[in-house]
């Protein structure tokens, strides 16, 4: 069995074989000739497959209301549709609008709606601000904080933890700052740590004073059903929270069935206070006479119910799961107590967090590619591309097939033991 002595606590002679036999593996990895991809936080073709029925509905073109779906109208979406995601996300069916097909982009329309026209308690458009500032904790969805540079917003990062964002950290900067206007948060399953926040963080959150009386949460619950145990993680009542806490404009919750039925072709949501929802549909009545109801009323008749969701749900996760718990078994059985790498067992969500010792991120993902393995770029996960530590890498098991995700991740354990014995061997 190997050595488990931790790495750093090795002698010189010990740590130059080690780093030695680390950098043979790696020539053995690089000989294989490996074209393998953990980059893309996608659904497999297995798990596409799974919603196929869809290609074959709708069964007739009328809703439960008798609305011609293949027509012009309909703003808010099917109410049949809301009122079954409603009860997934636990909110009011009047407060859900059903959208196109990216939740991504009623995000960026919500942010340009504030940043033109501010919101329904904004004292003035934000764009009209000195500056505007969103606090992101980190790591987390590079998109987002791409969406934000996109125009100019700054970004004040704080730590994720298990429990969710280091609540401490975002109330102090919240309090006396009227710069800040938003901030992000992926409750469930966080990309890409993983973490859930908790009824307690949420509460705080929700009631936290801010300078900024237009103050927005951008509640992204993009993973609220993608769960890989059946111990089943429940998204904190985010719009209740603020709600009771004199702040019902704070939160505007997010989510899609990008990852439960077709990335390409699912159906957004969005949900907030009655007041949001009306501004929300107010400015997108001037961009859209109404969305795909068409595509909606597939869903409805795929799913049938909120429980048709949820038993979809659990054949992804037959799917997904082993991939997951490939990839703790191959760095366990490298890296285990060796001191030189941390990495997330998530419950839910598409990605593993891997954190190596600092300043070795980048190098691990030049190893890889070099060894045919792409990763996703080291930094990725926070604003600007910049991890001030070099130490995060955001691994992706949903798209390759196992054994691609065996492979790989055998791959990248020999590319983070290497780097870290050259490092500890500086
Ligand atoms: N939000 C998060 C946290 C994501 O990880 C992703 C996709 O990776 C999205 C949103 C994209 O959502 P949509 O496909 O609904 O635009």
């Amino acid at each position: 069995t190997a050595d488990r002595t931790p790495l750093a606590q090795r002698s010189p002679e010990e740590l130059a074989t080690y780093l030695e036999r680390q950098r043979r593996a790696y020539a053995a990895l690089t000989e294989r000739g490996l074209r393998l991809d953990l980059t893309r936080g996608k659904p497999s073709t297995a798990q596409l497959d799974l919603s196929d029925a869809l290609l074959r509905l709708p069964d007739g073109v009328t809703d439960a209301d008798g609305v011609d779906v293949r027509n012009y109208g309909g703003l808010s979406g099917l109410r049949e549709l809301r009122e079954m995601f409603a009860e997934l996300l636990w909110v009011d069916p009047d407060q859900l609008v059903a959208g196109g097909s990216s939740s991504l982009t009623m995000m960026h329309d919500v942010l340009v709606q504030h940043l033109l026209h501010g919101g329904v308690d904004s004292p003035r458009p934000w764009r009209d601000e000195d500056k505007v500032t969103f606090v992101c904790p980190v790591p987390g969805y590079d998109r987002h904080f791409t969406m934000l540079a996109s125009y100019g917003i700054e970004m004040l990062t704080v730590p994720m933890r298990g429990d969710g964002p280091d609540v401490d950290a975002v109330e102090s900067l919240v309090r006396d700052d009227p710069s800040v206007k938003g901030m992000w948060v992926v409750p469930t399953y966080a990309n890409p740590s993983g973490s859930v926040v908790t009824q307690e963080v949420a509460g705080r959150l929700a009631a936290m004073p801010a300078a900024a009386p237009d103050f927005r949460i951008f509640w992204d619950n993009a993973y609220a059903l993608h769960h890989l145990t059946s111990n089943e993680a429940k998204s904190a009542d985010i719009l209740s929270l603020a709600s009771a806490a004199g702040h019902p404009h704070r939160p505007v919750m997010f989510a899609s069935t990008s990852k439960i039925t077709y990335a390409g072709a699912g159906v957004a949501f969005l949900a907030a206070s009655r007041e949001n929802v009306a501004a929300y549909l107010g400015h997108q009545q001037f961009a859209s006479i109404g969305p795909d109801k068409v595509n909606q009323l597939r869903h409805v008749q795929f799913f049938g119910s909120a429980e048709g969701v949820r038993q979809h749900m659990v054949r992804h996760r037959e799917i997904l799961a082993p991939k997951f718990a490939a990839v703790d078994a191959a760095l366990t059985a490298a890296l285990g107590g060796l001191g030189v790498a941390e990495w997330t067992r998530p419950a839910g969500g598409y990605f593993v967090s891997l954190d190596v010792l600092d300043g070795c991120a980048a190098r691990v993902v030049t190893l890889a590619k070099e060894a045919g393995i792409a990763l996703t770029p080291a930094g990725a996960s926070f604003p600007h591309g910049a991890d001030p530590r070099d130490r995060n890498i955001r691994l992706a098991p949903s798209f390759p097939e196992l054994e691609e995700v065996e492979t790989a991740m055998a791959g990248v354990a020999t590319c983070v033991a290497l780097a870290a014995a050259e490092r500890l061997s500086d």
